[in-house]
């Protein structure tokens, strides 16, 4: 079992004669909530787990999570693992949305319902979707950058294709893309996935774009802050940082800071604590077999899944303060530490 949870016992108690560690049911009534997880790499998930384990536990329910570092298999086994220990609901956040599928199927054969966090897991009798509105997310990026740069090349740095999440977010994009498209105003020169968001992956396929195109890039468009950030560094080597509008998502730190020294231009901030608290208050009332509220319904192949969708806010350089700043989500001096 991956540490970092409270699956542990309590200091001091033993198991039972004869129970393995990690397969004992709970039978004092406490509510036992699995959250597995897919990757702690960007820093918003580090928040994700602490204030969902908080408040999954200021509810009276013990809390453990399990992160599988970008691989299927793994969070396959440990999905296992969690109904394995007994849990009473399954919150995943899948890293595959198709691979994933396996892991409701399994909690549904022991009983045990799932909500899908932040990721919509595909094809799957999914029981709840919390997340924020994924497509408005796109829309805001592409409402910010087009009012900037309303005509031109554009170059779309893509999240991975497993993450429907990226799928959701580029439609909301070319929701708002596409009529400057067809009256021929902006060209999409470059439109790419980013494997695992990996930066890094961002960063060479902008170095492509760029190559392509001998450096005349007129917006980009990247589907979360770390690939902004892979971007950013490849138009810096063009001597083009803060020349070209970039837009991410997620108001990491790092963001923020691109944003008030001019390098980004925009970035979508969800305030991670509403998620936490809306996805832990519907998970326990599920697993005490209540039917959790739902505002809408969206398709994931298979079935339109309840779900509850929050409001994404943009933010640039003239709202940071009484957004991102005000929240509390990143401190002033933190994100004017190097101005
Ligand atoms: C989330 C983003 C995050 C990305 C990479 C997406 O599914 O919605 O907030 O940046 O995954 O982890």
């Amino acid at each position: 079992v991956d540490a970092g949870n409270d699956a542990g016992l309590p200091p001091g108690e033993e198991l039972p004669d004869g129970q393995a560690p990690g397969v004992r049911r709970q039978d004092d009534g406490t509510i036992k909530v699995g959250l597995t997880m897919d990757t702690l790499q960007e820093e918003r998930w580090i928040k994700d787990q602490e204030m969902f384990g908080e408040a999954v536990k200021a509810l009276g329910a013990e809390f453990i999570v399990m992160t599988a570092d970008s691989d299927d298999a793994k969070q396959i086994e440990q999905a296992e693992t969690l109904i394995g220990m007994g849990v009473d609901i399954l919150v995943v956040v899948p890293h595959d949305a198709e691979a994933a599928a396996t892991i409701v199927n399994k909690a549904h054969a022991a009983g045990i319902k799932v909500l899908s966090y932040d990721r919509l897991v595909r094809n799957a009798d999914v029981d709840l979707y919390v997340s924020f509105d994924n497509e408005r997310v796109g829309e805001l990026q592409a409402e910010a950058i087009t009012k900037r740069v309303p005509a031109g090349k554009y170059v779309y740095i893509g999240g991975p294709e497993t993450d429907y999440n990226a799928h959701l977010v580029k439609k909301g994009v070319f929701n708002v893309l596409q009529p400057y498209i067809d009256r021929g105003e902006i060209t999409i020169v470059f439109d790419q996935w980013t494997r695992d968001w990996q930066p890094a992956n961002a960063r060479d396929n902008m170095r492509i774009a760029l190559e392509a195109n001998e450096g005349r890039i007129d917006a980009v468009i990247a589907g979360n802050d770390g690939t902004a950030g892979g971007a950013i560094e490849a138009l810096a080597e063009w001597g083009l940082a803060g020349q070209v509008p970039v837009a991410g998502q997620d108001a990491e730190l790092a963001a923020a800071q691109r944003i008030v020294a001019g390098t980004q231009t925009m970035t979508v901030y969800k305030p991670i604590r509403q998620l936490a608290e809306v996805a832990a208050e519907l998970a326990v009332k599920m697993a005490k077999g209540e039917t959790p509220r739902a505002d809408r319904l969206v398709n994931n192949g298979k079935l339109d899944v309840p779900s509850v969708l929050l409001t994404p806010i943009a933010v640039n350089a003239d709202n940071i303060d009484e957004t991102i700043i005000a929240d509390g989500f990143h401190a002033r001096e933190e994100v004017y530490k190097h101005i």
